[in-house]
């Protein structure tokens, strides 16, 4: 068979690679959208290097947009076979690539705006929300840990990452000339502890393995105290000052671990009676379906559930979905938290809560994760007087705090422990994809150390034949 690589080569996002057996039978792992990469993003991502309508099957790893992002392009360009993923995984996405396809109509709006002053046609969207609606219905969920049988010669098995809900390693069996190859594709690898989610499985011996290389060269700080840091920003603000923490967070992941945060605090009797609002459509509808999941979900969560049926909501806390009552933030006047995506607060409604609170000194901006250096999110933690929001300056007279957070990529050592479940002298070939190729080429070294040999970092649309 050949393996193919046509995105997540030396880069972190566009995970795509594609598998030929010698009967013909094409699978794709992962159609990921490439990301934050400017003006060239759009182009590469129109460009998949493939027919898709020539691919069976697309075997995905976990919701991530980088890794299913193109599911429903490849659908308008006449893909019809199955995407097969754990069940988590296909529910994840049923919201996620509607809220990719809003994404990219309204940047093509803004894209075309531009393009009609410079007189040039303007674009069409990647794919619309009627794309992504209708590739899900090539979705066919798996339970974690169960065979499923694409045909009598090909089998794939989903076994956890703890990564992201649903994501998991794809462990596929593929009978050629009679002999059975273990293929291996770790999609992005969970730290060891998560707060919510199960920690990492272990995963069957492979021949081949593709695994990921985001961290390949770092090592994360001691976990922090997060929750203590998180409580008393919460009551300086709120209780002592009187005014408002305003949360960037992440859509899914982040802003449910923070709401069980405080569902733990509400329920110990330690958070102050204050209202507490997650205002972001796609966070309200992904912690529906976070709570749909209990499987995925650590010991300690399972152990919550036991006596408070609902992790994810306590008194005082709201969720907002419609625009409406987003705008009556504004004029609120009593303490509260307020918990909106984006995480960078490049879009979304976050940003204008930032700017409606932001010069007043009572209230809080709390950041919760990483910001690239040229976000909004980065931008306000440089210690600046004023910032510039929707082209208004604003005095920058709240209180800018960080709480280091967990992050969702395990570091070098935590992705070495993850494949310690392996004989690595049975490993006939590993590649590393999903990162930066300095960091690569360290993990490389790293990995040689505990007895990994032919590493190959490919290059993108680099072809491999393996049996
Ligand atoms: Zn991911």
């Amino acid at each position: 068979m050949k393996i193919q690589f046509f995105g997540a080569a030396r880069e972190v996002t566009g995970s795509k690679h594609l598998i030929t057996t010698i009967e013909g039978k094409r699978i794709l792992l992962d159609c990921g959208m490439f990301q934050g990469k400017g003006l060239e993003t759009d182009a590469m991502n129109r460009d998949l290097g493939f027919d898709p309508s020539t691919i069976d099957h697309i075997i995905l790893s976990h919701a991530h947009i980088d890794h299913s992002g193109l599911i429903p392009y490849a659908y308008k360009l006449g893909f019809r076979g199955s995407v097969i993923c754990t069940n988590a995984t296909r529910d994840l996405c049923s919201i996620m690539l509607t809220d990719s396809a809003h994404i990219q109509e309204l940047d093509v709006k803004w894209f075309n705006k531009k393009r009609e002053r410079q007189e040039l046609n303007p674009i069409e969207p990647i794919y619309d929300q009627t794309d992504a609606e209708k590739c899900m219905e090539l979705f066919i969920g798996v339970p974690t840990g169960r065979r499923f049988y694409i045909n009598d010669k090909i089998n794939v098995k989903f076994t956890n990452t703890g990564h992201l809900l649903g994501g998991g390693v794809v462990n596929l069996e593929i009978n050629e000339n009679g002999k059975k190859i273990h293929v291996a594709y770790t999609g992005d690898i969970g730290r060891q502890h998560n707060r919510l989610l199960r920690s990492p499985d272990p995963f069957p011996q492979c021949d081949y393995l593709i695994t990921e290389s985001t961290y390949g060269n770092r090592l994360h700080p001691a976990e922090s105290e997060t929750s203590v840091d998180l409580l008393r920003v919460i009551n300086e603000t709120c209780v002592e000052r009187g005014g408002k923490v305003i949360i960037p967070s992440f859509a899914i992941g982040r802003t449910q671990e923070i709401v069980y945060i405080l569902d733990k605090f509400s329920d110990e009797g330690k958070l102050p009676k204050i209202d507490v609002y997650v205002d972001s459509p796609l966070a309200v509808n992904a912690t529906d379906i976070y709570r749909l999941h209990p499987e995925c979900m650590n010991d300690e969560v399972k152990h919550t559930i036991a006596y408070d049926p609902d992790p994810f909501g306590f008194n005082g806390l709201h969720y907002i979905k419609n625009v409406e009552e987003s705008k009556k933030l504004n004029d609120l006047k009593k303490p509260c938290v307020i918990i909106s995506a984006s995480g960078m607060m490049e879009a979304g409604r976050i940003k204008h809560h930032v700017a409606n609170n932001i010069e007043d000194s009572k209230n809080t901006i709390l950041i919760v994760g990483y910001c690239t250096p040229s976000s909004l999110g980065a931008r306000i933690q440089l210690g600046m007087k004023e910032i510039s929001i929707f082209g208004e300056k604003h005095p920058i007279n709240a209180h800018i705090e960080k709480i280091e957070s967990l992050s969702g990529h395990g570091d070098y050592n935590e992705m070495k422990q993850f494949l310690s479940c392996q004989d690595p002298q049975k490993i006939r070939k590993t590649f590393l994809v999903h990162g930066e190729y300095a960091t690569q080429q360290f993990y490389e070294n790293e990995l040689e150390k505990v007895g990994f040999h032919d590493i190959q970092i490919p290059q993108k649309g680099e072809a491999v034949e393996i049996d």
